[in-house]
């Protein structure tokens, strides 16, 4: 069974499933030349402060004003960039995949700017969705599901598809995580010219926010705010537009991956 099969039985299981659930929704199909939708997610907000540096610096504000300088330059290059907080407000975690989800995103990243009980650890990295937390995931997402279906059309059909079901979800995962390394790997090499990296590759770990089940995702920590000289960056205009076209290449630099990568595919 080919990935694109694999895709197209999940979606008509997630059809039947979704109809009329408040379950986790199916990416919007995309229409032919439809102009691609980046969700971009900055970290924390509200009451969750996020990091915070010794001079006083909120990680949640920093990042919301680097997501803002991301999503200009993406749009200036004809994608359409979008925000899962455009204001100072809280954002439960789920939450903000389901955003991506109803958006219809091609992918997701979150952006970050945390700490670290020593002040010397600098640089920037990237996460991607470890498989451990890729089968947590899978746990939740499915019981979600079913929860769902219960609702819908009663116990009797609850268990019928339940194993197929996972053995799709699985595939589909596997292959949104690989996607997201390959994101990750586009956004570091844009990065290491401008910025020094904490970790020279796509680093893998469990972030509820990386949780979405068919949208690549990464979270990006664009470096810490609690090392002073990083602080002092983050607080800076040229420091934050920096680290957004490098992000924003990044971006654009795994589309033409994708693209191309597609292509082969057909080709072959
Ligand atoms: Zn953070």
């Amino acid at each position: 069974m080919t990935l694109t099969g694999i895709n197209k039985a999940l979606a008509r299981e997630e059809s039947k499933a979704l109809k009329t659930t408040t379950g986790h929704s199916k990416p919007a199909a995309k229409k032919a030349g439809a102009k691609r939708i980046v969700m971009l997610d900055p970290g924390h907000g509200g009451i969750d402060t996020g990091a915070i540096g010794r001079n006083g610096s909120l990680e949640k504000h920093v990042v919301l004003a680097i997501a803002k300088n991301v999503r200009s330059i993406l749009r200036s290059k004809g994608i359409d960039a979008r925000l899962t907080r455009s204001a100072d407000e809280f954002i439960p975690l789920y939450d903000r995949v389901e955003i991506a989800h109803k958006h219809g995103a091609s992918l997701f990243m979150s952006i970050h700017a945390d700490g670290f009980t020593n002040p010397s650890a600098a640089g920037a990295s990237v996460f991607a969705l470890s498989n451990r937390g890729a089968s947590s995931a899978m746990a939740k997402y499915l019981s979600e599901r079913e929860n769902a279906a219960d609702d819908v059309a009663g116990s009797k059909v609850k268990n019928k598809d339940h194993y197929l079901q996972q053995v799709l979800f699985d595939l589909v995962q596997t292959d949104t995580i690989k996607n997201s390394l390959t994101l990750g790997s586009h956004v570091l090499r844009q990065i290491k010219p401008v910025h020094r990296l904490h970790s020279k590759s796509t680093e893998q770990a469990a972030f509820v926010v990386l949780k979405s089940p068919s949208i690549p995702s990464v979270l990006v920590e664009t470096s810490f705010i609690t090392n002073p000289e990083e602080e002092r960056l983050l607080g800076t205009t040229a420091f934050r537009q920096k680290i957004a076209a490098a992000i924003a290449a990044g971006v654009v630099s795994y589309f033409n991956w994708f693209d191309n990568h597609k292509a082969h595919a057909k080709r072959g």
